[in-house]
């Protein structure tokens, strides 16, 4: 099916980046329409209280962020689509028109916003996939309740794995950070910070080989390696939190606008331009070294100004295309 009439800027995406670059380009009177995914609100949908957020003195909780970034944008006249978009053919030529489908339902813009975000990077070992949900959780602050005085294990060596270590230690009885080397990418402040917590216990160097269910089906056992001596170790657990770092969600723009070596889609210079003309993109699909609330919102914002004067300076090139926005 096709969706009546060309949009000014669809918005992929539904993170701090996606919901700012839907306010912007709302009070710019483009009427964005985001699709903005089942799970919309992004990563932050998985965080507890968020404190670094300015604006925010007594620190606020990811949904609830997330509810009013999106009430925002709504207030200016976005438009949402909690949806997944399926396919994406971008126009190569300045002025061209960009298709977008969900499902079999297309939309056409011309301007498009990517705002993907990341997910949390997988071990891709074996038993990893099978007992996720039943043991294994990408998530602390969403699953630690269910490890009350049970023994679980975090997996990596950067902050993430450090924060989440913390949370998990306050309902775990013991907490195992097992770590591939006996560095660790954490911040000193953050390693210092768990290091002084009395029921975290640190196994290095050792690498996660497969994962076993236990009598109940769920998680029961890790299979370990020494990384260097080879030894072999297993470890029974209840609980396994994997904090190995994120990876950009870029899928749907693979071959069409141009990623790194780890599929971040890159942008010219301190813009959001794509390599595609009228294609934007901020956020963590962007940006693989702040990776925060408020970088991703302030890239939001750059992307719909991008956005706007691309539509302001750029006539539609056929039929059906609107006429530029009058700005
Ligand atoms: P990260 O800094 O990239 O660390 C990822 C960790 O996972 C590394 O220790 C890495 O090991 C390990 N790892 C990666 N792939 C692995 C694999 N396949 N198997 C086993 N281990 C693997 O990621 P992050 O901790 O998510 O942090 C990302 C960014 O967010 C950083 O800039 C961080 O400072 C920031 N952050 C800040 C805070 C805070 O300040 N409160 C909290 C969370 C995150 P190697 O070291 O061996 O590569």
């Amino acid at each position: 099916m096709e969706a009546s009439g060309t949009e000014n800027v669809i918005i992929i995406g539904s993170g701090p980046a996606g919901y700012t670059a839907a306010l912007y380009t709302a009070r710019a009177e483009l009427a964005p329409l985001v699709i903005e995914g089942f799970a919309w609100g992004g990563l932050l949908q998985q965080t507890t209280d968020v404190e670094n957020f300015p604006g925010y003195p007594e620190g606020v909780t990811g949904p609830d962020m997330m509810q009013q970034l999106r009430d925002q944008a709504e207030r200016f006249g976005s438009r949402f689509l909690t949806d997944q978009a399926t396919r994406v053919e971008l126009a190569t030529e300045p002025g061209g028109l960009h298709r977008v489908w969900v499902e079999d339902d297309e939309y056409t813009a011309r301007s498009v916003i990517l705002a993907m975000g990341a997910e949390h990077r997988k071990l891709g070992v074996p038993g990893e996939a099978e007992l996720s949900g039943r043991g294994v959780s990408y998530c602390a602050t969403c699953d630690a309740a269910f490890f009350k005085e049970r023994r679980t294990v975090i997996v990596g060596g950067g902050d993430s794995a450090m924060e989440e270590a913390m949370f998990l230690a306050k309902f775990s009885s013991t907490v195992t950070i097992v770590h591939r080397r006996d560095e660790f990418r954490a911040s000193r402040i953050m390693l210092d910070r768990a290091r002084a917590v009395e029921n975290i216990e640190w196994l290095t160097p050792y690498a996660v080989e497969e994962l076993l269910p236990g009598e109940s089906g769920a998680l029961g056992t890790a299979r370990l390696r020494h990384t260097s001596s080879g030894e072999p170790r297993e470890l029974e657990l209840s609980g396994m939190f994997v904090a190995i770092g994120h990876v950009p969600q870029s899928e749907l723009v693979h071959g069409s606008v141009e990623l790194d070596e780890n599929g971040y889609v890159v942008v010219d210079g301190r813009s959001t331009r794509t390599t595609l003309p009228g294609v934007f993109a901020a956020g963590d699909l962007v940006d693989h070294t702040y990776r925060q609330a408020i970088t991703a919102a302030g890239s939001g914002c750059q992307a719909a100004l991008d956005a706007e004067w691309y539509l302001r300076d750029t006539p539609a090139l056929g039929p059906g295309a609107a006429a530029p926005a009058a700005i």
